[in-house]
Order: C-alpha cells, then structure tokens, then sequence
C-alpha cells in the first residue's frame, strides 16, 4: 500500500511491559467481527487492523502507522484521494466514542482470551504540515480508554467538552450526490430539479393528482347518500377500500404540504437508490428559482457512535424532525436544526 509523507519527527516507542501489537491484533480482530453495528467507526477500525496486521512483522513502528488517505483507501471510500474529506470524515465518525463506549464488552472479550492487555487507537498528530497518523496500540486492562492523542490539540479539547454527548452536528450531502432510485429518475433527475421547469410542472402534478382523487372519493360518497337501498357487502368492501385509499393519498398531500412549509421531510425508500443511506427532500432558492433536491444530513452519535438519522418525533411533535441513533433510536435522541446543522440532546 502507498505509505505517503510519514513524519521524521521522533515516535515514542511502546512502553516496556507492554507486549507487542502484533500479539493483541487477532483478537482485536475476532472482537470487531462480533460487533453489529452501522458505524463508519467500525468500519475504520476493521481497515485499521487489516492494515496494521498486513504488516506486523515490521520492527519500524513507523509502518504501524497510517494518514486519513491510507485509511480511506483500505476501507474503499470515495474520499480516496481528497485528504481533507477524508480527514473530516474520520473525525466525524469518532473513533474514541466508539470504543470508550464499548471498553466494557472489548475488554471482556480480551481477558476470556486468557490476555490482560487490549488495544486502543493513538493519534499522532505531528506539527506543521505533517498529516495526522493513526495507530493501534496496548495498554493495560482498567486503565482509561479513547484516543490517545501523542500531541494534545484542539480536538481533544473538543472531544472533553462534547463528552457527556449533549451536543451534535449533522453532516450535509448536497443535492446531486444522493442517487435517486429508477422510479423517481424521470421526476428528479440527478437528485434535484428547479420548481419553473419542467420537472417542477411534473412534481406538482403529483401533489394534483392525489387532490382530484379525494375530491372524486368524496363526490361518490356524497353521490351514495342518494341511493336508496340496503347495504351490501360490496358497498362495506368499498368502504373499506375508498378509506385505506383516502389515508394513503391524504399522507402523500399532507408530505408535499410539509415540504413547502417546513422546506425539509423525509425521503420514502421506494424513492432512494438501493444502496443509499435514509435521506431528505429539501426545498431552497438558488438565486431567484426554488429548487426541490434529495439531500442528506447524517451525523454520528455522540454517545455511541453509531450512524444518526432524521425521523419525525411522536405526539405533539409529529411534524418535528429528531436525530435519532439507529442502534438505540428511543434512547439517543437529537434535535435537528437545519440552518445551523447543531443539536442537542433530547434524551
Ligand atoms: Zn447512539
């Protein structure tokens, strides 16, 4: 693999009565295959370790090392060759969150293994250009776990503040780069369209057509009110049908009045490419045109790291969007403000 711009500068070497990374790897491997969850911390440390176990026989500790780009490339991301994308989203998926939350199961697993060290991820960040480098190493079992950062800096300073998880911040994917699925190709295109377009003539037919629907279902209900006759089977089936009907096309017409008052709702799935994460339909103005894409805001939870999407609350808030962790949706609850992209946690 590319090793790129590694730091002369001096690395402390692992501490004597420590044993060797290599000898904790496996282990540290068998526990990350266990865990089930959709983080993108998980799947950085799977790549971290792969990496770091492709080269454990190297004496230079140096080449246990790896930059936000190494571990791009090993996890197989878009972000590749754009470091500073990479970087961000390495931070944003908060590696030392998803181990202090987990030391409790990970250090477990390490000492019915018959070990009494575990691993923890370093992070060593060199001074002036030099890129950030990440590594795994031991420590002993019931000290402290999380990041340890060989040359405190801001970041860490951030990650005592946000310690408690009372604070988040949504990450934005802008409209073009969610793919929508082949049905709502030919209405959005490459994720969005403007409102005096075409498109935009299209869209509000689909707003018109479920109206002209309820409109036709209730002029045949008030029609029957003139039919003077017993009722049949086929009128308590009709009932039936024309009521699970009205909801269905009262929904569609209640979503689209939600877009253009709240300007943000909930993509459907049948709308969404088969391998794209949840997202939303957003409605802003670009100049002087208002322009309707599928856009996504994603975040990581600060309590467990785990991926964090928007659903719409209960109750009273029914219409309010939360960011909810999708490992513990009930528990891990955000709120969601889109201008600022910031929340803070509910419960
Ligand atoms: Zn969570």
């Amino acid at each position: 693999m590319l090793r790129s711009e590694l730091s002369p500068t001096s690395h402390q070497p692992v501490a004597n009565g420590l044993p060797a990374v290599r000898e904790l790897l496996p282990c540290f491997r068998d526990w990350l295959a266990t865990q089930r969850d959709e983080a993108k911390a998980l799947t950085l440390l799977r790549a971290l370790t792969d990496e770091s176990l492709k080269v454990a026989g190297s004496t230079d500790l140096q080449q246990l090392e790896f930059d936000a780009l190494d571990l791009a490339q090993a996890c197989q991301w878009p972000e590749c060759d754009d470091f500073d994308a990479a970087s961000r989203k390495i931070k944003s998926a908060n590696l030392e969150k998803y181990l202090s939350s987990r030391a409790a199961d990970q250090e477990a697993f390490f000492v019915r293994h018959g070990l009494q060290h575990a691993l923890r991820v370093c992070k060593r960040s060199p001074s002036g250009r030099h890129r950030a480098q990440w590594s795994l190493e031991p420590y002993l079992l019931g000290s402290p776990v999380g990041i340890i950062d060989a040359q405190s800096d801001n970041e860490l300073v951030e990650a005592r503040l946000g310690a408690d998880g009372a604070q988040i911040e949504y990450d934005y994917a802008v409209a073009g780069t969610v793919r929508p699925s082949w049905l709502a190709r030919p209405l959005f295109g490459s994720g969005w369209f403007k409102t005096r377009s075409l498109r935009g003539l299209l869209f509000a037919c689909t707003g018109l057509a479920p109206m002209v629907c309820v409109a036709g279902l209730v002029a045949t209900v008030w029609l029957m009110l003139f039919v003077r006759r017993p009722v049949t089977t086929a009128d308590l089936a009709f009932l039936v049908f024309g009521a699970g009907l009205g909801w269905m096309l009262w929904s569609s017409i209640r979503s689209l009045w939600w877009l253009l008052a709240d300007r943000i709702i909930p993509v459907a799935d049948v709308l969404l490419g088969w391998s794209e994460a949840p997202a939303q339909l957003e409605s802003f103005k670009d100049g002087n045109a208002r322009i309707v894409g599928m856009v996504r805001y994603s975040a990581t939870c600060p309590v467990c790291a785990a991926a964090v999407e928007l659903r719409y609350g209960e109750g009273n808030e029914r219409r309010r969007l939360f960011g909810c962790c999708v490992e513990a949706p009930q528990e891990h609850v955000f709120t969601f403000d889109r201008v600022t992209r910031r929340g803070r946690r509910v419960r």
